[in-house]
């Protein structure tokens, strides 16, 4: 497995760690399929009963590879989660729609559905690209020095990819989180039910350890089919429906920057992202 994802046991949890820590775990296609490789590894192995998703070093993630020297949006790559065909060498809005289709929209629905309960570990930066890794996971805990953004309305663009900010959070507070692409603290995100604990940075790991090794004590089925119990129940309100729809109109976005500057994110990269947002 590649180094850019980390995979250990500890006892019946296994812990799987993005680890590109000098890019704030900035997700690029290798990452993605690195994580996918080491999810299906905890979920074949009959001893895991729960996974833990990190990320290494002071930020569990920046978002997708938006400008490191080993951002591979032209590369092709077998499909996981999709039947679509290679995004490589093809024009126009086709190359963009197939690609995030399968890597992002497709990959996080995969991962959502995995049978174990996953728990986010999160600390620092968890934004955009990052914030849909974390919200895929069933329960999230965070330290307090955590903080969730969406900010791609920067690049005149609808939310991430995976759109889950109408169910995460109330309707209005997606509005603002969206409109104003501010960062969320994790005592907010805490306070409005987004995640599940906020603890002190120096106990992350043994808070989230330690509520993942008590979720694996129970058994294994039970536990398969709570956790696909309330997935349905997410996607009876619409989540899924409402994530498709949103596709669409994030494509629109993509397409309209396409004609309008100088590429699909309107110009920007991870720098000028940064600058002027709370
Ligand atoms: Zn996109």
């Amino acid at each position: 497995m590649s180094e850019t994802v980390l995979y250990e046991t500890r006892g019946p949890v296994a812990v799987v760690t993005m680890n590109r820590p000098a890019v704030r775990n900035a997700q690029n296609a290798v990452m993605t399929f690195a994580l996918d490789a080491a999810f299906t590894r905890a979920l074949q192995d009959d001893a895991v009963g729960v996974i833990v998703l990190a990320g290494s070093g002071d930020h569990f993630s920046a978002g997708h590879d938006i400008g490191t020297p080993e951002r591979d949006i032209h590369k092709s790559f077998a499909r996981v989660s999709t039947m679509w065909w290679e995004h490589e060498g093809k024009p126009g809005a086709e190359n963009l729609f197939v690609r995030e289709q399968e890597l992002y929209l497709g990959m996080c629905r995969r991962w959502r559905e995995m049978p174990k309960p996953v728990v986010a570990m999160v600390q620092g930066a968890c934004v955009a690209g990052g914030l849909m890794l974390a919200w895929t996971c069933d329960l999230i805990i965070a330290s307090d020095d955590a903080f969730f953004a969406d900010p791609v309305m920067k690049m005149g663009i609808p939310g991430v990819e995976y759109f889950a900010h109408p169910y995460v959070m109330s309707p209005r507070q997606a509005k603002e989180f969206l409109f104003l692409g501010e960062r969320m603290p994790a005592a907010e995100a805490h306070r409005i039910g987004m995640i599940n604990r906020v603890v002190p940075r120096a106990s992350l790991e043994a808070e989230t350890l330690g509520v993942a090794t008590r979720i694996a004590a129970m058994p294994r089925f039970g536990l398969a089919l709570a956790k696909k119990a309330i997935n349905q129940a997410e996607d009876r309100m619409g989540l899924r429906d409402t994530m498709d729809a949103t596709f669409a109109l994030h494509h629109v976005a993509h397409a309209h920057n396409a004609m309008t500057s100088t590429d699909h994110l309107a110009g920007q990269d991870a720098k000028s992202m940064a600058k002027g947002l709370k």
